[in-house]
């Protein structure tokens, strides 16, 4: 049995005031494999008295002593990809497959702020008048389970290149991967209070976070309802929020498209992280002569799609987080069948021999509706929605026709017009033909899917303060 029963504040491991535990249960099993100590509002409180002390010191430090925090974290964490791998897989059910590719990015989150620093301009001259861009303060980073380790890193890195000091709050259900990030983020032997780990409920420490007067920005990565509650209270202390949000991404297939190549992709990338991710493309919009053609292949690749154990290097879906997730999915596709949408794969149930644990069959929908709650709301497990599309018109209609504005992707074989049409499509990213990885570039969502933008020099942005020097 696993037990996390430490906090990280003021360069220290220390026990938390709190008493009550949380259980940690591996998804593919259910069995109990550890449990957490919850931090209170006292444990909160005191890291961020840590924080807001560092930052006295911390926001005066040179770039180039950033830059070597920057990269003794960088060295620090890559030291324990490996252990972070076999905890995402034990503590999520995160597949081997996505984990290890996941993990390859943790660098760049480091790298790519190195390289923002480099050039990055802190003073600016405006006509006669100096604008000089300085750290924000302490910031609250909250993060969700599902992306724990590469949210945390790539907030962090942003921060300490900004200048700033930190409180983290990730998801309780991503504690073991805490662990080892407090252990890592100590090795690298930054000033004491500048990182700062606090493992709690997020109607708890969150909360605190959210209404402490010391905390001057939050950085959240998590669910569209819980963002929203947390712009509410910020804004009674006027705090600055960047919110990473929810998704239901199109993926729209132009008439020009090679199908034999585009749909695979769009079907492996409706689910990845077995469904789990923000940025799932989970609305595959095709032209509507091309329907048969697409529903054959798409249902031929979701019959090859390996549904099973994370730890086993075929497996491409993993089981759900939790049983409340499970049960979500499984309502999802309950509520599919009966807005009348046709099962093409998967459907309501576990997989054969899967029982023990949240495994949902890789399922797919097709002659769906945009308007139908499938098409509209975020599902969060390996459940794809096929919507035909009459003209070009229609397809930018539908893949701008829900709440959400975070992720978009279009194939074509000339690249041109998939940008062509890319670019009337309100999402904060567009993917042209498949899946790429650029840390460089911002990242975040329109609409409902969240406020403001993470990476590069747009997201260090975020973490400045603009004061303007008139003469
Ligand atoms: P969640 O919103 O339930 O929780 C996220 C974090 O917020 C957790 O640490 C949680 O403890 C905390 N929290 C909960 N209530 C709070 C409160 N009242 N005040 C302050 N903090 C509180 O999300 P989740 O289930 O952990 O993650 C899945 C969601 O995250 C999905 O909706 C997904 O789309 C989204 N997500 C978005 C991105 C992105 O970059 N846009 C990336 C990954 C995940």
């Amino acid at each position: 049995m696993k037990k996390v029963n430490k906090i990280y504040i003021n360069g220290e491991f220390v026990t938390p005031h709190g008493t009550e535990t949380f259980d940690l249960i591996n998804p593919s099993n259910n069995i109990k494999i550890g449990e957490v100590t919850l931090a209170d509002e006292t444990d909160t409180r005191n890291a961020v008295t840590a924080a807001k002390e560092a930052f006295k010191t911390f926001s005066k430090t040179s770039i180039s002593e950033r830059i070597q925090y920057l990269e003794r974290l960088k060295n620090a964490m890559q030291k324990r990809e490996k252990d972070l791998i076999d905890v995402m897989i034990e503590e999520y059910g995160g597949t081997r497959q996505f984990v290890t590719l996941s993990s390859k990015h943790t660098g760049s989150w480091f790298d790519s702020m190195i390289e923002v620093l480099r050039n990055f301009e802190f003073e600016r001259n405006i006509n006669s008048s100096i604008v000089k861009l300085q750290p924000v303060g302490v910031v609250a980073i909250i993060t969700p389970w599902n992306a724990s380790n590469s949210s945390i890193s790539s907030k962090v890195a942003t921060a300490i290149a900004a200048g700033c000091t930190v409180v983290i709050k990730p998801s309780e259900m991503s504690s073991l991967q805490t662990q080892i990030l407090m252990e890592a983020f100590h090795e690298a032997d930054l000033p004491k209070g500048v990182v700062n780990f606090v493992t709690g409920l997020g109607n708890i420490v969150g909360t605190e976070l959210t209404n402490n007067p010391d905390i001057v920005k939050i950085s959240f990565t998590g669910s569209t309802a819980v963002g929203k509650l947390i712009a509410k209270n910020a804004v009674d202390t006027m705090k600055r929020v960047t919110l990473e949000l929810g998704g239901k991404s199109p993926n729209i297939i132009l008439e020009d498209t090679d199908l034999e190549k585009a749909i695979p992709i769009a079907v492996y990338g409706a689910y990845m992280n077995s469904g789990q991710a923000c940025i799932a493309p989970t609305r595959l919009l095709v032209p509507e002569n091309k329907i048969d053609e697409v529903n054959a292949i798409a249902k031929s690749v979701a019959e090859k799609i390996i549904v099973g154990l994370p730890e086993n290097e075929e497996t491409n879906v993993g089981p759900m987080v939790s049983v409340k997730q499970f049960e979500r999915v499984q309502s999802y596709i309950k509520l599919g069948l009966e807005e009348g949408a046709t099962l093409l794969a998967g459907g309501i149930g576990k997989p054969e021999g899967l029982e023990a644990g949240n495994f949902v069959k890789a399922t797919i929908f097709t002659n769906v509706r945009n308007d139908m709650r499938i098409a509209q709301e975020e599902i969060f497990g390996p459940v794809l929605s096929i919507i035909p599309y009459k003209n070009e018109e229609e397809a930018i209609q539908i893949a701008n026709d829900t709440p959400y504005g975070l992720a978009a992707y279009v194939s074509s074989t000339d690249e041109n017009h998939a940008l062509r049409v890319g670019s009337q499509i309100d999402a904060g990213r567009v993917c042209i033909n498949g899946f790429s990885h650029d840390p460089m570039v911002p990242f975040g969502g329109f609409k409902h899917s969240g406020i403001g933008r993470e990476y590069g020099a747009y997201g260090l942005q975020a973490y400045l303060e603009p004061k303007a020097i008139l003469k």
